[in-house]
Formats: structure tokens, C-alpha cells, sequence
């Protein structure tokens, strides 16, 4: 098992000031970090209205960036090469800008489309968080651009109002419908706790989750599997979902409570539909218990909600596959507390909470686990949870 641990933060952005300078023939003004993020639990509950519990990894996007005349952007990244140059044009309608420079176009299109004066900038863009494994590469490229035209322009965009802004690049410039958890922990996630977030209000609260201190790690294995039909799978999930809540006449399945799910079971009309319900109400509950035994100082206890949620994705909301159970399941017998997938399913990344000391040897059996079914050998790191988009060494030239 190759095992990268994750790069710190310092040499990801020397990274990003060395693009800019190579790119732009002068140093940055400044420089702007946003993490990756993984989902402690909580799947597929915030298009439900529901409760997530995401915490922002020591993976991070930096984004170095300078003012420039006009209202031009250029952007590069160190993983695409060729620049990429925007004007007023491409920010006037969604999409006009394609590819992976179009979640910054779509920053650019998506404050403008909220009045702020955005200035023109050049900018360079280095990251740790890999690319669509589930870890949110998308939203920290996004926190981390927006974190700096913010600076940049001096824009009146305070911190609590820019996930909604984020998720709007996201949604209706790029044209990737995702719920508003994503852009949400890597802007507020704060070092030392997961972010409990209420999908129907934005509310946020900022729960102990200090692993260290307990002796644990999130030991984050990213599973390799090929994204089985994710998209449409996807859908399929959400409009199960929307169908249940029809037929129950709630607004969301986030008002089903688990003393009423007897009850809403009976009146479903199927029992893929049944499963589904189950689901999502069992999941909401499994967060909220979550949330109390870490008020309660508890970390170790919330192994077995991890583990049930995993259960659940796999049995009754079926979006695991063959690969994540096999990490979760030879996690669980290496000796982790808990383990589940993490993310939109069909793929991505498994999570275990470990004593910190086991990491290694979990990590080992779950590559053994993996060798013996024949996958492709998974990567893994350890995780403690950090905090969410920050402002790096000030303006003054890096
Ligand atoms: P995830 O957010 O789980 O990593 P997504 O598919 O939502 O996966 O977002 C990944 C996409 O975001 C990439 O394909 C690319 O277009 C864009 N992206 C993210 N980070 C970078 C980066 N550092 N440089 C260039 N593009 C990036
Ligand atoms: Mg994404």
C-alpha cells in the first residue's frame, strides 16, 4: 500500500507561490488555503433537510493571487498547466467557461451575480486534496478563490454568507448539483472539532472532535473504485427520497423522526422505497447521538453509530460497493472502533476511527484485505481535524 501522508501545509504553498512566479514573472499578493473535508457521518441526509458532521482535513488547496487591471481573470494549476483567461463575457451566463477553470469562472460569475465589484486578478493554484475521490477538491479550489477575491476587492462578503455563494458556482455555473455540506466545511470548520451542520437552516455548530487528545485518528482510506454509475445512481436516491416524502406530505424526510418511522414504513408502497426512508431517518438519528457523545467527551463511543451507518448505506440505501466493504470490514477486524464509507457512495473513501497507535496495522490489513480480492492497492492517510479556509502570512509578497 503506497502511503502518502498528507503534505504540510507549508510546501503546498511554496508550491502555489512558485506556480505564480513561473507563471506570472512576479511574486503573489498574498495567499489563500481551504481543506478538503470528509464527512464524519451523515450520507445522504442534506438533500433530506437533515443533519451532516463533516470536518475539514490537513489536505489543503492554496490558491496565491494578485490584483490585475481590469476585469480579467488568468488562472493556472499545477495540475493542468496552460492558463486559462476569462473576461466580463464568460462571466455573464453560467457554463461559458468549460473544464476544471470553470469552478473558478464560476466564483468570478456568482459574486458579480450578487453585485460585488470583483477585481480582476491573476492566479495559481497548487493543491494536496486529490481530485474526485470524495474529498471536496471541488469546494476547496472554490473557498480557496473566493477567499481571495474577497481579500483582493475588499468585498463585503462575510464568512457565514460565502458557502451558499461557493455552492452557487458550483450548482448553476459548473452545473454539479450538490448539497450545501461541502462548501460549508471547508469555509467554517474550525481545528479540533467536526462542524454539525443543519442542511434546512445553515445552522452550525462546532462540536469537540479533538482525536489527539483521546489517543484516536480518522484513518481515511480512499478506495480506488471506479465510480460505478454515481450520477445516475444519484438521482435515483434523491428522487426515491422525494417520493417518500410525497407520500408522507412532509416537506423533507428530515421530519420523519425515528418514533414515527413504524409508522411511515406502513404507509410506503414499496420496499426499495421503505429502505430508502429507513435510511435517511435512521442516519439523521445516528447523527444527532454522534453529536451528544461528543458534547460528552465520548469519542470512543461513536464507533458503533459509525459502523451502523455503513450498515445502513449498504443494505438499505445500497450505495456501497464491493471494494468499501472490504476496507470496512477488514478495519473492523484489524481492531477499529467504527468504520463506514464517506461520501456520495458508488466509490471514494472509507473512514475508521483507530487508536492512533493501530493506524499503521489497520491500514496494512485493509491493503492485505484488498490484495487478496485482487482491487487495485488503496491509499491512506491519517486525519485530525483542522480548520477551514484561511488568509496565509497576510498580503505582503510570499
Ligand atoms: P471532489 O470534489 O470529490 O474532489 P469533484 O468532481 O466534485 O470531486 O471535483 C473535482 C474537479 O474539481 C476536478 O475534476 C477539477 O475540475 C476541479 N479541481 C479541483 N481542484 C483542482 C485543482 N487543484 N486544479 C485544477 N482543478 C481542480
Ligand atoms: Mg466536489
Amino acid at each position: 500500500m503506497t502511503a502518502p501522508s498528507p503534505t504540510p501545509v507549508g510546501d503546498v504553498a511554496d508550491r502555489a507561490s512558485a506556480a505564480f512566479r513561473t507563471g506570472y514573472g512576479e511574486p503573489p499578493a498574498g495567499r489563500w488555503a481551504a481543506p478538503g473535508r470528509v464527512n464524519l457521518i451523515g450520507e445522504h441526509t442534506d438533500y433530506n433537510d437533515g443533519y451532516v458532521l463533516p470536518f475539514a482535513l490537513p489536505l489543503r488547496t492554496v490558491v496565491a493571487a494578485a490584483p490585475q487591471p481590469g476585469t480579467t481573470w488568468t488562472v493556472r494549476s499545477e495540475l493542468t498547466g496552460e492558463p486559462v483567461t476569462f473576461g466580463v463575457d464568460e462571466v455573464t451566463g453560467a457554463g461559458r467557461v468549460p473544464g476544471w477553470a470553470g469552478y473558478v469562472a464560476g466564483v468570478v460569475w456568482a459574486l458579480r451575480a450578487a453585485g460585488h465589484p470583483v477585481p480582476g486578478a491573476r492566479l495559481a493554484v497548487a493543491s494536496d486534496v486529490p481530485l474526485g475521490a470524495g474529498l471536496s477538491s471541488s469546494a476547496a479550489l472554490e473557498a480557496a478563490v473566493l477567499a481571495a477575491l474577497v481579500d483582493l476587492g475588499g468585498l463585503d462578503l462575510p464568512a457565514d454568507a460565502q458557502p451558499r455563494l461557493a455552492q452557487r458556482a458550483e450548482n448553476e455555473y459548473v452545473g454539479a448539483p450538490t448539497g450545501i455540506m461541502d462548501q460549508s466545511a471547508v469555509i467554517r470548520c474550525r481545528a479540533g472539532h467536526a462542524l454539525f451542520l443543519d442542511c434546512r437552516t445553515e445552522a452550525v455548530d462546532h462540536i469537540p472532535f479533538d482525536l489527539a487528545a483521546a489517543g484516536l485518528a480518522v484513518l481515511v482510506v480512499d478506495s480506488r473504485a471506479p465510480h460505478r454509475h454515481a450520477d445516475g445512481e444519484y438521482a435515483a436516491r434523491r428522487a426515491a427520497c422525494e417520493r417518500a416524502a410525497r407520500v408522507l406530505g412532509v416537506p423533507a424526510l428530515r421530519d420523519v423522526g425515528v418514533a414515527d418511522l413504524a409508522a411511515a414504513l406502513d404507509r410506503l408502497p414499496d420496499d426499495e422505497t421503505r429502505r430508502r426512508l429507513r435510511h435517511v431517518v435512521t442516519e439523521n438519528q445516528r447523527v444527532l447521538d454522534t453529536v451528544d457523545l461528543l458534547r460528552a467527551g465520548r469519542i470512543r463511543e461513536i464507533g458503533p453509530l459509525l459502523t451502523a451507518s455503513h450498515t445502513s448505506m449498504r443494505d438499505d440505501f445500497e450505495i456501497t460497493v464491493p471494494e468499501v466493504d472490504t476496507a470496512v470490514e477488514a478495519a473492523l477486524a484489524a481492531g477499529a472502533l467504527g468504520a463506514r464509507m464517506t461520501g456520495g457512495g458508488f466509490g471514494g473513501c472509507v473512514l475508521a476511527l483507530v487508536d492512533a497507535a493501530a493506524a499503521d496495522s489497520v491500514a496494512t490489513a485493509v491493503a492485505t484485505a484488498y490484495a487478496a480480492r485482487g482491487f487495485a492497492a488503496p491509499t491512506h492517510f491519517t486525519a485530525l481535524p483542522t480548520h477551514g479556509t484561511t488568509q496565509m502570512q497576510g498580503r505582503a509578497p510570499c
